[in-house]
């Protein structure tokens, strides 16, 4: 961590032109950690926060989300944006192909780049690494560089996204968190006038009707493996459509897949852009879904949550993982 918190203070104080990335399909942990540094930043002209995709909708009222850039709304300013910088912080990822279609904007650029993360590292060139596969979430960590270089710059604002990034990307505190640093920062973060009812309720109890329409339909269609001790759902864009489904609709809802006793594996099949979008999720101390992710299917995540897009149509993606799954 001293290396990459000792290079941002000290690029922070110049006028270099610094991008902040990160995934595409972004949650929770994925914008709050581009916003905490937003916040920090406000007044650098020269700073640009990059989204591949959207950010989603139920993530719109975060302070200054409006400053994301939608990559997929103008692919030619995001990748002039990459392609001039001087410095490119990635957070929340570190393969290149995360970022779909700005990975080659990303591999061709001749910026210094940093990366903040806490998924399992790939070969891919980073210049300087903070990497913690037991942290809660990226937002966690850009919350550990933020209090080592800019103790005095916490207000409510980036309070409120820093507990938000880590709320959605541990379910709650409910997996990823039995380090107690993760509740460090949350109490520090409350201590700073976080309304924390006021942030499960704009995160958890805010989606449209048509949502929950959609959650009751996904469990009713739960295929159960019994003796693998495995379910699973597909959804199909017609299906999505029946629901006027929009991105961020699915956010959570695999994880009703491992809700079951003796369940430990789920995953969910859905159609995005002809393709099939996979997740998958574990309990802890059963299924390596990171490892199943890579191999068989081209993705990754981390140990019990994972994913995965595929060139394939969900049945032939349903019958690799049912293979997958005999070999397990
Ligand atoms: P989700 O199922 O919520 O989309 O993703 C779960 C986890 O898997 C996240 O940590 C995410 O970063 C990772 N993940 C999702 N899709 C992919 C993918 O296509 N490739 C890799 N390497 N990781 C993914
Ligand atoms: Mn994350």
């Amino acid at each position: 961590m001293i290396d990459v918190a000792a290079k941002l203070k000290d690029i922070f104080q110049t006028d270099s032109n610094i991008v902040f990335c990160s995934h595409a399909l972004p949650d929770g942990d994925a914008v709050s950690s581009l916003l905490a540094f937003a916040l920090l930043l406000k007044d650098k002209p020269n700073c640009s926060f990059i989204l591949p995709d959207m950010c989603p909708e139920y993530l719109s009222w975060l302070p200054m989300s409006d400053v994301l850039i939608n990559a997929s709304a103008d692919l030619d300013a995001a990748n002039s944006l990459i392609l001039s910088a001087d410095f490119i912080v990635a957070v929340d990822f570190n393969a290149y192909k995360r970022v779909s279609f700005l990975q080659n904007a990303l591999s061709n650029s001749t910026a210094v780049k940093i990366v903040i993360d806490h998924h399992p590292l790939v070969s891919d060139l980073w210049d300087f690494v903070y990497s913690d596969t037991t942290a809660s979430s990226a937002t966690e960590m850009v919350y550990k560089v933020l209090s080592a270089i800019a103790p005095s710059s916490f207000d409510k604002d980036i309070a409120t996204v820093i507990y938000t990034g880590i709320i959605a990307d541990t379910g709650s505190l409910s997996y990823s968190c039995n380090n107690p640093d993760t509740y460090s920062a949350i109490a520090e973060m409350l201590r700073f006038g976080v309304d924390g009812n006021e942030v499960h309720n704009l995160l958890y109890n805010n989606f449209p009707f048509e949502r929950t329409k959609l959650l009751g339909y996904v469990l009713n269609k739960l295929v159960l493996i019994k003796d693998k001790k495995t379910t699973y759902y597909t959804l199909s864009k017609a299906e999505l459509d029946m629901f006027g489904y929009n991105d961020g609709f699915l956010e959570g809802i695999v994880n009703y897949a491992l809700n079951i006793k003796d369940v430990n594996l789920g995953a969910a099949f859905v159609e995005r852009n002809g393709k099939t979008k996979i997740s998958f999720r574990s309990k802890q101390n059963s299924v390596d879904v990171n490892m199943l992710a890579m191999r068989y299917f081209n993705g990754g995540g981390h140990t019990n949550a994972s994913g995965a897009t595929v060139d394939l149509t969900i049945d032939e993606s349903v019958n690799l993982f049912i293979e997958a799954v005999n070999n397990l």
